[in-house]
């Protein structure tokens, strides 16, 4: 079986035809969009339609209201310390999620070290929200809010615009900050007429490549601009703008409109085929994805009392590639502080496995998935230190 690519969530097969219409601009167009003749007018002209196509992606009217970026991790720092560093309250106080991505929670950590106070929300078992917990801590000290839109571990959704809507009736003047990078593509998006300051997609996690992000900005909302230089982007975000990557991403946020139904249905059905099948086949099976909302592409299974590294490495000789609980992002083995804020079982939490689909997942992929993934499991099972646990569950 050639590759079975089941890691969807971190990162994505870039789509033949995103790649088809960048070609020409990582060849012939090669014209810094900025400059003055006809041949620089082609690539401003192309990157205004990719602006076009991610204001229609995201459900946002202007499309001035969309800013370019290197990735979704410039564009939270962008909106994060955009926000506060324009307060003059140096003690302001800031809240997220316990769950949210790195490049939300180092940022806040890092702030928390210049003076903000930080209040990081909690989730329950089934990897929901405490909402009524998040809006009791809204102060009229309060100048930032993050949450991110799904949770690439879990794919737990979570509501963000009722969440910016509260926010607001408690304090106006308190921004909203939505990490939308694992909701981007798997479920629509409207951010016009909505509460949300600022939102962040990037292109590699919907069939883009890697290197080329978004931030929404509301208008109105003003922000010291992360990097300053020329006036490219209206000034918000200097430095020559990545013409063939920007192109890239228009084209891909097309796409992913046009094949939203798609991922909502049948990527949708593969999911839950390969679910079902692990769990029914596996006794040691547990489903860390229990969000009521969730979006269609992820699963996460923890496998009892056998290690998530070891599946990984079993995985891999069947050319089978997906994700470990743990926090791989840092290179570190400690257990992933999302499935730890979900107070997942020290039983499971070591042995989590995150399998994320896209619309390139094929029917024969998830079979040779069901078959092997419980062939691993029993295998590893057998040389488990654990053997009389095991063994109480049936294996
Ligand atoms: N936010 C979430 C929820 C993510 O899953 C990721 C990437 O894994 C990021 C942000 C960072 O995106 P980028 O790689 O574009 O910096």
């Amino acid at each position: 079986m050639k590759n079975v690519y089941l890691d969807n969530n971190a990162t994505t097969k870039i789509d033949d035809k995103v790649v088809e219409k960048m070609m020409p601009y990582l060849t012939e167009n090669y014209a810094n969009p900025s400059s003055m003749y006809d041949t620089a007018h082609v690539c401003a002209n192309a990157i205004e339609e990719a602006r076009v196509q991610v204001a229609e992606f995201l459900g946002v009217k202007n499309e001035k209201n969309i800013i370019f970026t290197s990735c979704a991790t410039e564009s939270a720092n962008t909106a994060i310390k955009g926000v506060v560093n324009r307060c003059e309250n140096k003690n302001c106080h800031i809240i997220t999620t316990q769950v949210e991505h790195p490049c939300v929670l180092s940022v806040y950590e890092n702030l928390e070290k210049k003076g903000c106070k930080a209040t990081y929300v909690p989730v329950n078992e089934n990897g929901e929200l405490n909402i009524e917990y998040l809006l009791s801590k809204v102060t009229p000290e309060t100048v930032l809010v993050s949450v991110m839109h799904a949770n690439n571990e879990t794919g737990a959704i979570y509501p963000v615009y009722d969440i910016a809507k509260e926010v607001k009736k408690i304090n106006k003047d308190t921004k909203v900050f939505v990490d939308g990078v694992q909701a981007a593509g798997k479920i629509p998006i409207e951010l016009e007429d909505t509460d949300i300051d600022f939102y962040s997609v990037s292109g590699h996690k919907f069939h883009a490549p890697k290197g080329v992000g978004v931030l929404y900005v509301k208008k109105g909302n003003l922000f010291e601009p992360l990097l300053l230089g020329g006036h490219q982007e209206s000034s918000l975000r200097a430095g020559t703008q990545n013409t063939p990557y920007i192109v890239g991403l228009g084209e891909a946020a097309r796409l992913a409109k046009e094949n939203l139904t798609y991922e909502l249905t049948e990527v949708k059905r593969l999911r839950d085929k390969l679910e079902n099948g692990i769990l029914s086949a596996v006794k040691n099976a547990k489903l860390n994805s229990k969000s009521k909302e969730r979006v269609p592409n992820t699963t996460n299974i923890g496998f009892e009392y056998i290690e998530g590294e070891l599946i990984l490495l079993y995985l891999n000789e069947l050319n089978i590639n997906a994700s470990s609980g743990s926090a791989c992002t840092s290179g570190s083995l400690d257990p992933s502080h999302v499935l730890r804020a979900q107070k997942v079982p020290f039983t499971s939490l070591h042995g989590s496995i995150r399998f994320s689909l896209s619309r390139f997942t094929t029917e024969e992929e998830i079979d040779y998935a069901v078959k092997n993934v419980p062939e691993v499991i029993k295998k590893l099972a057998r040389i488990s230190p654990f053997q009389d646990e095991l063994r109480a569950l049936g294996l």
